[in-house]
């Protein structure tokens, strides 16, 4: 880990002195995580643009064994007010750049004025435009993440979880355990649970409703390993299908692998959404297909680049993003699949491997 931690840093380097930055106030939680390891709920960085020994690492009395052992190989400052105390370390530096799409406006004065005579300058997602290429450590993280959310829908298949008499709730409370058992710190966002025709709302929250026979069953959710977040939708069906059931799944199925097929090194984002999109509304679905086809997924479940129709920008080999179309009629039931992928020059790669084929339970 700490190497891939000091290659980022000097990515960021670069970044600034192209931006003519001395320096850069990282207080982002999840982008301190990312250029440094530590997990910590109180830090922040000043990283120079120059070098590593310019760099400064603060948190407060609680974090500092921890800060100690995730961070040993840069300076340590252990004040309260991490950013202030750095930002008072400014120095002799010119242009030390903020963390504007995070720093709130009340916190803006009191760094600006304790920064100077350094100016205090705007520098919105330098780390998170890092971000959006994985590398290998982020890939094998998201990996790990896929692979608990997979074992543990194979569990709850197997041994009997998904049942009518079941609530969505105690589906979505065994669910979230058995991804525990399998490797995950955590849910990766409150898992969605959806029977019957619940399963028409996209984002529905489980309830005490009841799972009956014949119910679709949408179950979206993930796995949190390493600070990265896993997503995935499967929809089963208990008991025989109906025939719009199985039309329904049919089409979102040949959507989503439309989508997973326009997954390329620049590939234009809306022509990926597009690419979905298209089928659905090929089958005169197209209103029924209500949301975005995916988003980016890593250190946040969901983050750059979005796949939808206002989306801007091109694929790169080594984003990771989910293709996930649905169909919803309300009142009656939905279908979503949603898979977790890295974009690769040789064609994606699936990293959620659950079978997409309808599960009949
Ligand atoms: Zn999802
Ligand atoms: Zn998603």
């Amino acid at each position: 880990m700490p190497e891939s931690h000091l290659r980022r840093r000097a990515a960021l380097r670069t970044s600034l002195r192209e931006r003519g930055l001395d320096a850069l106030l990282v207080t982002d939680l999840r982008n301190l995580r990312y250029l440094t390891g530590f997990t910590g709920s109180n830090g922040a960085l000043l990283l120079d643009a120059e070098d590593e020994a310019g760099s400064t690492f603060c948190t407060d009395g609680r974090y500092q064994q921890q800060a100690g052992e995730q961070v040993p190989e840069l300076a340590l400052v252990v004040d309260r007010a991490s950013a202030l105390a750095l930002a008072a370390g400014a120095g002799t530096r010119r242009r030390v750049g903020f963390e504007s799409q995070h720093v709130t406006v009340d916190a803006l004065d009191a760094l600006a004025e304790t920064a100077r005579p350094a100016e205090f300058v705007r520098a919105p997602h330098l780390v998170e435009a890092l971000r959006l290429i994985k590398d290998d450590t982020e890939v094998e993280a998201l990996r790990m993440a896929c692979a608990a959310a997979d074992r543990a829908l194979a569990d709850l298949v197997e041994q009997g979880g998904l049942r009518p008499g079941r609530t969505e709730r105690e589906v979505a409370r065994d669910l979230e355990g058995r991804m525990l058992d399998h490797g995950a710190s955590g849910p990766a966002f409150a898992s969605i649970v959806a029977a019957g025709a619940n399963s028409a709302v996209p984002h529905h929250r489980p309830t005490d409703a009841v799972l009956a026979a014949g119910d679709l069953v949408k179950l979206d959710f993930g796995a949190l390993v390493e600070g990265y977040h896993s997503d995935m939708t499967r929809t089963l069906v208990l008991g025989n299908p109906a025939d719009w059931q199985r039309e329904v799944y049919d089409l979102v199925a040949a959507a989503q692998a439309a989508g997973r097929a326009a997954l390329r090194p620049g590939a234009q984002v809306r022509a990926v959404d597009a690419a979905a999109r298209g089928v659905i509304e090929d089958a005169g679905r197209g209103e029924q297909f209500v949301h975005g086809l995916g988003h980016g997924v890593g250190l946040e479940i969901h983050e750059a680049p979005s796949l939808a129709k206002t989306g801007e920008g091109t694929l790169s080999a080594g984003m990771a993003v989910t293709v996930e179309p649905g169909v919803y009629l309300p009142g009656l039931g939905g279908v979503r699949i949603e898979d977790t992928l890295v974009v690769r020059d040789t064609g994606p790669e699936l990293l959620t491997l659950t079978t997409k084929q309808l599960v009949v339970v």
